[in-house]
């Protein structure tokens, strides 16, 4: 039987400040200059429909001119030292604080964020760039030593060269971040291509920034992922490219990539499980699903959107989760109180409401939620579908918005082999309070992160990514220090 219910409305707080938009124009090599291309794309507030401005929709000839620049400074930027390179990223993180307000507002006009979370992306953001300055000082190699009869080997960790990076929607400051602050730490130039939908915030922090930075170490191209992401990947000066994204842009990245056979760096899509133990904290497990399923309206590629309940609980689990997710308050980004804003997009909306759309066909309950909300804006009622069988399209499809689906299962081997089967391994949940299912369950899950009681906190000092289709390659941590750097074995003969 389907029960929907007409619970939620937006608390609409349009007299927000006026966004600081950015200059207009590609920036490289330390200036904002025209695009080869008069075409402009329209960025929209997605919370009122309104335009806020245009930006430039770049050609392969502007990442030509950014790529030009980033190799004219790729050696100096190399030579500099780690103290030095630290320094600069740290002048960064103050200027992101200092501008801490106006970055949150031109973040949340630019993508319907609520307060909460473009707070928590400015400061992750931050604290980004200072843990990225530390550990590139921190960073070493083996000590120099013999390991062939009167040889000594020494290994140099080198910058990789000049990085493409690629970035997504939602997070659009944090993402850049995540980033440009290890390739930069680790000595390489870099070209970025922001979100043709949330280039903002990502233009702003290249026009603050622009006084420390030596010119076209940092290169800002913006346009569409077809033209000016694919020549970034196929680009035959560029040594990486990193992309965050959908798992079918990663593919294209990919091949594009091998053309030139560069390194490629994958933070792809995800659909995260949320295995609930009988022996759970029911409650506990309920409020986290609140928190990690609808974070970002749900557009998130760790959000706890797959939840697994033991059958023995599932009524009184899914009692609670329906009551929490009742409770979600949905509005634009001045209402202080929202926990939900709108989607992205007119086309992502219309992405998850013909997904919800297939959900009715599929005869699964929708508990709570299911519809759009009615006036001005992408807002999407928050959402729990229920008598979800194993292998419904819903366990394997991202959505990415705030939809979370309930299945059950009747065995610890089942609750395991049930979570891995989806194409994606970026993100997973166990909660139980038994520690040998604490500790078992986390070994045999293939997801590049698991929580136990808990989902979606993220430690700057730890590793972020995925196996299978969620990509490879490792985001925050010195592992991306890594990821963007190479190693030299040189060895001397002392014979
Ligand atoms: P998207 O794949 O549509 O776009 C991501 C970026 O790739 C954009 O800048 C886009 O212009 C570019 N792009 C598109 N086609 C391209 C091509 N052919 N060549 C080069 N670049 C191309 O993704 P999105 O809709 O912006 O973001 C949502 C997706 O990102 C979701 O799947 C989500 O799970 C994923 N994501 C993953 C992580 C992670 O850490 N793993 C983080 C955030 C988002």
């Amino acid at each position: 039987m389907t029960t929907e219910t007409a619970l939620f409305t937006v608390i609409r707080a349009d007299a927000t400040p006026a966004p600081s938009l950015p200059a207009f124009g590609q920036f490289i090599g330390g200036k904002f200059v025209p695009s080869t291309s008069t075409s402009t794309v329209d960025i929209v507030n997605p919370a009122t429909e309104e335009v806020l401005t245009q930006v430039p929709a770049g050609t392969a000839e502007d990442v030509d001119a950014a790529v030009a620049a980033a190799v004219a400074a790729k050696d100096a930027w190399a030579a500099t030292t780690p103290r030095d390179r630290a320094a600069v990223l740290l002048k960064i993180a103050d200027i992101i604080e200092a501008n801490r307000e106006l970055f949150e507002t031109l973040e949340a006009a630019n993508t319907g964020k609520p307060p909460a979370v473009a707070e928590d992306d400015i400061s992750s953001a931050i604290d980004t760039f200072r843990f990225s300055a530390g550990a590139a000082r921190a960073y070493s190699t083996l000590g120099a030593d013999d390991y062939a009869e009167n040889h000594t080997s020494v290994i140099h960790r080198e910058p990789v060269g000049v990085v493409g990076v690629i970035t997504p929607w939602n997070y659009p400051l944090l993402m850049a971040a995540w980033k440009i602050a290890p390739v930069l730490g680790a000595g390489n130039t870099l070209v970025l291509k922001p979100s043709e939908q949330t280039p903002l915030t990502t233009l702003k922090l290249a026009e603050l920034i622009a006084g420390e930075v030596p010119a076209g170490v940092l290169n800002i191209v913006t346009g569409p992922g077809r033209v000016v992401g694919n020549r970034l990947s196929e680009h035959p000066d560029v040594d990486l490219v990193a992309i965050t994204g959908s798992v079918g842009s990663g593919q294209k990245v990919a091949a594009a990539a091998a053309g030139s056979v560069k390194r490629v760096h994958l933070e792809l899509g995800g659909k995260a499980p949320v295995v609930v133990f009988a022996d759970a904290d029911l409650e506990a497990a309920a409020k986290g699903v609140r928190s990690a399923g609808f974070w970002n309206g749900g557009q998130e590629c760790g959000a706890a959107c797959r939840v697994l309940v033991h059958e023995s609980v599932a009524d009184k689990f899914t009692e609670l989760l329906v009551r929490e997710i009742s409770e979600i308050t949905v509005g634009t980004p001045g209402a202080a109180d929202a926990e939900i804003g709108s989607m992205i997009s007119k086309a992502h909306y219309e992405r998850v409401l013909a997904a919800l759309d297939d959900i009715r066909k599929d005869g699964l309950t929708i508990a709570v939620g299911g519809r759009a909300i009615e006036g001005r804006g992408y807002f999407i009622e928050p959402t729990v579908v229920t008598n979800v069988p194993a292998q419904a399209p819903i366990t394997s499809n991202e959505i990415f918005g705030p939809v979370v689906s309930v299945e059950t299962f009747s065995t610890d081997e089942e609750a395991v082999t049930r979570a891995n089967e989806t194409i994606y391994g970026l993100a997973a949940s166990v909660w139980t309070k038994d520690s040998a299912r604490s500790l078992t369950v986390p070994r045999k899950l293939d997801f590049g992160t698991v929580w136990v009681n808990s989902h979606l906190v993220i430690a700057t000092e730890m590793p972020w990514g995925g196996f299978k289709g969620s990509g490879y390659g490792r985001d925050l941590s010195s592992y991306a220090l890594d990821d963007f750097s190479r190693t030299k074995h040189v060895m001397y003969n002392r014979g």
